[in-house]
């Protein structure tokens, strides 16, 4: 058996995808883009939807869009995938780092609020693992403050919170579709919005700061339309070159179609490993799931014997993980020095099970069967 931490789940349909966007011989920023931006607006409700080629891409130009003065703070979650932090150094913003919720491990709300100073701008919060942060009130400091609000939906497909979905609650949500995400296409992410016009640069920044559709203009190189300016285009602020292409679109719009079905397998899988570990008295499950709301990207569990088990694991061929470590420990941000003390001590407890559509119950019952026994047996051994 070799079972998989994450696997994209991808076969036939995709395939078909791919086959046709080659025949058309169409691969960049083209149709299909347009066609998965279309499907993802209406599969999240929302007025504005551009797709990028990461989830990274995605942060960068949703913060970039407010235009923040130089040095401005951002108040980030130190427990994150560096991109969090990362699209807060690409725009010469500084992060300041909160701490965890102990239950949650989102954003620990009062934390965030002792670090406020008058120099944030904006708030970066992730629903990691699939799990929604405190949004609502996170929303409303972040109105009374008047600062801007991004949501960094990585681990989420937009599953409702309160009756709005997940990236429709900040001013901005960005998407990831990398291939361990919920919905992949290779590499790729989304930015949403419900504020009008707030995405009408967006376009031009995602490919290189040209605003307008070639798949479009070459539609009109026809004899017919002998006048049509289709080779002219304007520069009118500097771009970067982050458009996602068609051939990702093409595996995006394949996977679309059968998210409910990932969702579903995703939320089976999660009820089935806490059915079987939920006796054992050493673990604790990694975040408060509720899989009849929310989707998740990430199943784990916490314990005191987490570096043990992880061998002991790894001598039986699962693999587990950790995500992630927390970016106050990370070289790259000691120097923004903000204490985040609960995480970087909790996360030694913390470990990633394999989780992911393709995954079998006989796989999962194997991972279980094995946690179970080390226990067992390390309560022999007492
Ligand atoms: C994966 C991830 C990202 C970045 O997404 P990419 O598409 O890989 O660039 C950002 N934030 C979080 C929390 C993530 O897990």
């Amino acid at each position: 058996m070799s079972i998989r931490l994450f696997k994209p789940s991808i076969g036939k349909d995709e395939i078909k995808n791919i086959k046709e966007t080659i025949s058309r011989s169409w691969l960049g920023l083209g149709p299909n883009v347009n066609l998965f931006e279309a499907k993802w607006k209406n599969h999240l409700k929302c007025k504005e939807a551009v797709a990028v080629n990461s989830g990274t891409a995605a942060l960068h130009l949703g913060l970039k869009l407010f235009n923040f003065k130089k040095g401005k703070k951002v108040l980030v979650p130190s427990m994150s995938f560096s991109a969090t932090a990362s699209s807060v150094l690409y725009n010469d913003l500084e992060p300041v780092f909160v701490d965890s919720n102990p239950l949650t491990l989102n954003l620990d709300f009062n934390d965030l609020k002792k670090k406020y100073t008058k120099d944030c701008v904006a708030i970066i919060v992730v629903h990691y693992s699939g799990h929604p942060a405190e949004i609502d009130k996170i929303v409303n400091f972040a109105n009374e403050k008047k600062i801007k609000v991004i949501e960094d939906c990585a681990h989420t497909d937009g599953s409702k919170f309160k009756n709005k979905p997940l990236g429709l609650w900040g001013n901005i949500g960005c998407f990831s579709f990398e291939e361990k995400k919920i919905l992949t296409t290779g590499d790729g992410g989304m930015i949403c919005s419900n504020e009008k016009g707030l995405l009408k640069n967006v376009k031009a920044m995602r490919w290189v700061g040209i605003d307008k559709d070639n798949w479009k203009s070459s539609k009109q190189y026809t004899k017919k339309n002998k006048k049509a300016l289709h080779w002219y285009y304007e520069i009118n602020q500097l771009g970067y070159k982050y458009n996602m292409n068609d051939l990702a679109a093409s595996i995006g719009l394949a996977q679309i179609k059968k998210l409910k079905k990932m969702k579903q397998k995703r939320k089976k899988i999660i009820n089935f490993y806490i059915s079987k570990l939920k006796l054992i008295s050493e673990i604790k499950l990694l975040v408060p799931y509720d899989t009849r709301k929310y989707t998740y990207q990430i199943f784990g569990i916490r314990t005191n014997y987490r570096n043990e088990l992880i061998i002991y694991l790894k001598n039986k061929g699962i693999p587990t993980g950790c995500h992630w470590t927390p970016m106050t420990l990370q070289p790259l941000f000691k120097k923004y020095k903000s204490k985040c003390k609960y995480i970087e001590k909790e996360i030694d407890k913390c470990l990633t099970l394999p989780l992911h559509a393709d995954l079998t119950y006989k796989e999962v019952s194997f991972v279980c069967k094995n946690i179970i026994k080390f226990f067992d047996e390390k309560i022999i051994l007492k």
